[in-house]
C-alpha cells in the first residue's frame, strides 16, 4: 500500500470521524497524520511493518495501530463501517449541492435514500418538498444541481497543490492525464478533469467509479462522467478515442475562453498535432487563459533556476538547520541558497535579533566549508515596520548577502499608508527583493490595497526584484501581476519560502506561477550565476 493510498484512508477517516461528530481533535489528529504520511519520503507501510512509523511527526500510538490494521488488512473495519452508516456519497453529492454534511444525512433519513441515485430520484419525483425546513426556493436550486444544469464546481476552489494531488492521482489510476485548471497551474482550482484514450470507454469508466477518491459519480456519458469526492468536490473524467486524444486535451484544458477562439477544432492524436493542423504553434497551458495565436516565448523552466533565495531554518520557525537547508538544495542541483529567517516584529515566531544574525553567520560559515563550492548565502526576510523602517539596523542589513523585506502585521492598511509604507522599505539600499508582495492567502486573506504599479516603478529606480513565493495558498505575485511587474521592466525571484527540507520543492509551483506571467529565464534573478547575484548586490 503506498503513500498517498494510505494518506487518502485516513483523510476518508478524517471527514467520517467528523461527520459521526467524534472529538475533532481526533478528526484533525488524522487528517494533520495523513499530511505527513502524503509528504514523507520513504514508505509509511515499511516504517509501520518495522515498527517505526511514529519516528514522523504527528503519529502517536493511536494512530499507529490503525496504520498497521490498514497496512495488513488493507483497511479500517470502522471507516468501512463508518462508510456503511453515513454513506459518503451521498455526503460528498451533497456538499457539491452546498449542504452541509449534517443536512445531507437529515434529508437522507427524511426521505430514506441510501444512494445518490436514490436521492436523485426522489428529487425528481417532487419528494424534496417532503423534509422539514426545505422551501421552495431549495427545492429548486438542489433539482437545478441535480439535474446539472450548472458546471459542476467545487464548493470552494482548491488550493493547487491540492488539487494537483488529487487529480494526478486519478490521472496515474487511469493512465490518463491531468487537464483542467491544474495543467494551467491557476492558483485556485475549479475545473478538475481528466482524459484517458481507449477505444471502448466502458473499463475505464467502471475504474473511475471504484475509485477511493470518487464517492459518487453525478454525471455519465458514453466518454465521460462526473464524480465527487467526499468533500464534494466534481471532476470530469473523457475518455478520448486515440485519435482524437489531442484534441480532447486541449478542450479539457481550457481555459473556456481560449478554447472557443480556436474552435472548431481539427481530431488528432496529440496535441502537437492539434496545433499543427490549425496552422499554429503549441501552446504551453500557462499560457492559455485568453484567446491567443501568437508565438508564445521561450518561458522559463525548473531547469533554469540556480538557486533559492527565500528559505527559513530552526534559527525561526523552520524545521531543519542551515546546513541541512544547504544540503538539500545542493542535491536539487542549485549553486545557492539564501537563509532569509525572520526578525523579531515578525511576532508569532521568533525573529533574529542583530546579535543573532552574528552567531548565525557562524554556522553559516561552518556550512559552507561542510558544502563548498555550493554556497549558502546570509540572506534575512526582514520585517518592514509600519512607518516603512525596517526591522533591522542598516549596518547588520549591509552585512548581509541577500535581504527580503517583507509586510507580514497590519496589512489592512488604507492604499497610500500602505505604498508609502512599501516604498520607504524598497528604497532601502541593502534590500533587493520584496516577498509576496500583495500579502494575499488565497481564499482566506485579500490582497492588501497597496498600488502595485507605483511599487514597481520605485523598484525599477532602486534595482529591486519582486518575489513569486511559492507557498501553495499564496502563490504572490500571481501570473497577472508577473506579467505587469515585467511589463514595467521590473525582475522577479522564484522563491519557496521553504519552511522545511521537502518545502524546496515549491519552486515548481513559484516557476509556473511565473510562467503563467509569461516569464522567462532572463526575467528571473535566480537563474543567474552566483558570482552575478554577489556582484549586483
Ligand atoms: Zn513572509
Ligand atoms: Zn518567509
Amino acid at each position: 500500500m503506498d503513500n498517498p493510498r494510505i494518506a487518502d484512508r485516513l483523510e476518508a477517516y478524517a471527514s467520517l470521524l467528523d461527520l459521526a461528530e467524534a472529538n475533532p481533535y481526533t478528526a484533525r489528529a488524522y487528517r494533520r497524520a495523513a499530511e505527513t504520511i502524503r509528504s514523507a519520503p520513504v514508505s509509511v507501510a515499511d516504517l509501520v511493518r518495522t515498527g517505526r512509523v511514529r519516528q514522523l511527526r504527528g503519529i502517536g500510538p493511536g494512530i499507529e495501530a490503525r496504520l498497521r490494521e490498514l497496512v495488513e488488512t488493507g483497511d479500517l473495519a470502522e471507516l468501512a463501517e463508518l462508510e456503511r452508516e453515513l454513506a459518503p456519497g451521498l455526503i460528498g453529492l451533497g456538499r457539491y449541492l452546498g449542504l452541509g454534511a449534517k443536512r445531507s444525512v437529515e434529508i437522507a433519513r427524511a426521505l430514506d435514500v441510501r444512494t445518490p441515485e436514490e436521492l436523485r430520484e426522489a428529487a425528481a419525483a417532487g419528494r424534496l418538498s417532503e423534509v422539514p425546513g426545505i422551501g421552495p426556493k431549495t427545492e429548486a436550486r438542489l433539482r437545478e444541481g441535480l439535474a446539472r444544469e450548472v458546471e459542476p464546481r467545487p464548493p470552494r476552489a482548491l488550493l493547487l497543490n491540492r488539487a494537483r494531488e488529487l487529480v494526478g492521482a486519478i490521472a496515474d489510476a487511469l493512465g490518463g492525464e491531468p487537464a483542467g485548471d491544474v495543467r494551467r497551474w491557476r492558483d485556485a482550482c475549479e475545473r478538475l478533469a481528466v482524459v484517458c484514450a481507449a477505444d471502448d470507454p466502458s473499463p475505464a469508466l467502471a475504474r473511475f467509479a471504484e475509485l477511493a477518491q470518487i464517492v459518487a459519480v453525478i454525471e455519465r456519458e458514453e466518454r465521460r462522467a462526473v464524480g465527487v469526492t467526499v468533500e464534494g468536490v466534481p471532476i470530469e473524467l473523457v475518455v478520448a478515442e486515440p485519435e482524437r486524444l489531442g484534441t480532447a486535451l486541449v478542450r479539457a484544458t481550457g481555459s473556456a475562453a481560449y478554447v472557443d477562439a480556436l474552435e472548431p477544432l481539427p481530431d488528432a492524436g496529440d496535441e502537437p498535432a492539434v496545433y499543427e493542423a490549425i496552422g499554429l504553434p503549441w501552446c504551453p497551458p500557462e499560457l492559455r487563459e485568453g484567446p491567443f495565436r501568437g508565438e508564445p516565448p521561450d518561458l522559463v523552466a525548473l531547469a533554469d533556476i540556480r538557486g533559492d533565495l527565500h528559505c527559513h531554518t530552526t534559527w525561526s520557525d523552520g524545521r531543519a538547520s542551515v546546513e541541512e537547508m544547504g544540503r538539500a538544495a545542493r542535491e536539487r542541483g542549485y549553486d545557492y541558497i539564501a537563509i532569509c529567517d525572520h526578525t523579531p516584529a515578525v511576532g508569532a515566531v521568533t525573529g533574529l535579533t542583530p546579535d543573532d544574525v552574528r552567531r548565525q553567520a557562524e554556522e553559516i560559515a561552518a556550512a559552507n566549508e561542510a558544502l563548498a563550492p555550493f554556497r549558502v548565502l546570509r540572506g534575512i526576510e526582514c520585517d518592514i515596520l509600519p512607518d516603512g523602517r525596517l526591522d533591522l539596523p542598516d549596518d547588520v542589513l549591509a552585512a548581509l548577502d541577500w535581504v527580503q523585506a517583507s509586510v507580514h502585521g497590519g496589512q489592512r492598511m488604507a492604499r497610500r499608508e500602505m505604498t508609502r509604507r512599501v516604498e520607504e522599505a524598497i528604497r532601502n539600499p541593502a534590500v533587493r527583493c520584496l516577498s509576496h508582495p500583495t500579502g494575499r492567502l488565497i481564499g482566506r486573506r485579500p490582497e492588501s490595497a497597496l498600488d502595485l504599479e507605483r511599487v514597481y516603478e520605485v523598484a525599477l529606480e532602486e534595482g529591486v526584484a519582486v518575489e513569486v513565493n511559492g507557498l501553495a495558498p499564496r502563490l504572490d505575485l500571481r501570473g497577472e501581476h508577473v506579467r505587469d511587474a515585467l511589463a514595467a521592466g521590473v525582475r522577479i525571484v522564484c522563491s519557496t519560502d521553504a519552511h522545511s527540507v521537502l518545502g524546496l520543492a515549491n519552486m515548481e509551483l513559484s516557476v509556473h506561477t511565473a510562467r503563467r506571467g509569461w516569464a522567462t529565464a532572463a526575467d528571473v534573478v535566480n537563474t543567474w550565476p552566483l558570482a552575478a547575484i554577489l556582484a549586483d548586490a
